[in-house]
């Protein structure tokens, strides 16, 4: 067991996927942890990783405060948070009705700058640290999941703009922007002959990313040894945004 580095985090989204392999990540390095998710199944990841469960959702309203009253109740302090809880599976714009929109930019974006807004002001100052989740899809134009990718471009512009306004305080603030990543949400996508020739084969590492590698990256940004990064959205995607490219037959 690492030695516990006083500091704590809160993780949303932390029930399975990318989130639980943040939450698993931090905790090894020694952070004390709140796992917070609308799925029950939060429970379940936080007793097996050693974490705090909090069953929430992020776009309900006050959803930030109950997440920083909590961990505040729980540890006694905040350091780190990571807007990781996120919907996948949206449509091309033809096929995107009003609620569709409103829920992927609601869930995806707005509920991240209620959050932050709400957790940020008991951050330490300096030393605090907020980590977003954007997406390859939020870089580069890709056809289909409109809502959804405009939503992660949000999240990347969000990350810069914050940045902005907290560095002063000495407050980072960073993304990470993961391509093809093995969790359910990707799951049924990965099964797609489409999704695979137009999305996974093109990925120059020639293979999807697993949770943990995304997890690493979120760590290091949340670590001291990041303390000169601010505003930047980095691409854990196998080099998908740089050199996309079919395999040679
Ligand atoms: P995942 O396996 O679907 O896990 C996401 C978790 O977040 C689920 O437990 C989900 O609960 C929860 N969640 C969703 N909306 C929530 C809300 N409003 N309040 C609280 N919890 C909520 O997804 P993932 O692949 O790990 O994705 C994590 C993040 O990475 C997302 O922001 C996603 O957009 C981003 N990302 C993923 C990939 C990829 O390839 N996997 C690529 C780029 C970006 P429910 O089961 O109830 O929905």
């Amino acid at each position: 067991m690492p030695e516990p580095s006083g500091q704590a985090a809160i993780v949303t989204g932390a029930a399975r996927g990318i989130g639980a392999a943040i939450a698993a990540r931090l905790i090894a390095d020694g952070v004390r942890m709140l796992l917070a998710d609308r799925d029950e199944g939060v429970h379940a990841t936080a007793t097996r990783l050693g974490g705090m469960p909090l069953v929430l959702d992020v776009a309900a309203a006050g959803a930030g405060s109950a997440m920083a009253e909590a961990a505040l109740a729980a540890f006694g302090r905040l350091d780190i948070l990571v807007n990781n809880a996120g919907i996948g599976g949206s449509r091309a714009l033809a096929d995107s009705d009003d609620a569709l929109i409103a829920r992927f930019l609601d869930i995806n974006l707005a509920a991240v700058l209620r959050v932050t807004r709400d957790v940020m002001p008991h951050l330490p100052r300096p030393g605090g640290r907020i980590v977003n989740v954007s997406s390859i899809f939020g870089i580069a134009g890709h056809p289909g999941t409109t809502a959804y990718a405009v939503a992660k471009a949000g999240i990347a512009q969000f990350t810069r703009q914050l940045a902005g306004e907290l560095a002063p305080e000495g407050i980072t603030v960073n993304a990470v922007a993961p391509g093809v990543i093995e969790t359910a949400m990707t799951e049924g996508h990965l099964r797609n002959a489409y999704y695979r020739r137009a999305v996974l084969d093109p990925t120059p590492l020639r293979r999807a990313g697993k949770p943990e590698e995304v997890a690493a990256v979120v760590a290091f940004l949340a670590s001291a040894d990041a303390s000169y990064v601010a505003g930047q959205v980095i691409a854990v995607d196998g080099g998908w945004l740089a050199a996309r490219h079919p395999p040679m037959e």
